[in-house]
């Protein structure tokens, strides 16, 4: 049962941490080794169907250029979590 998924846009940040998350700005930071400065973005994915288990965060920079999908509700991000999705990407993006 494969149906679409939209992604909208959550939060756009210039410095500092997101509103939604204390940490998940400073992870994503230290993962991809970024400037404070630069502009971080997260969209969440989500769509109308009820019983539609996906959660899915993405936190990528400005211009995307940099790109981690994450398999959670955004403000329920643990660290564990942060890091398996980080693992998984690896062989192809990083
Ligand atoms: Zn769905």
């Amino acid at each position: 049962m494969i149906h679409p998924h939209e992604e909208h846009l959550v939060e756009e940040i210039q410095k500092g941490e997101f509103s939604f998350h204390p940490f998940l700005a400073t992870w994503f930071r230290n993962a991809f080794g970024l400037e404070q400065i630069e502009t971080l973005v997260v969209y969440e994915i989500s769509c109308d169907t009820k019983d539609c288990p996906i959660e899915e965060t993405i936190v990528s920079t400005k211009e995307k250029n940099l790109f981690l999908k994450i398999g959670r509700y955004r403000s329920k991000i643990s660290k564990m979590d942060f890091h398996l999705a980080i693992q998984k990407q690896k062989p192809t993006s990083l």
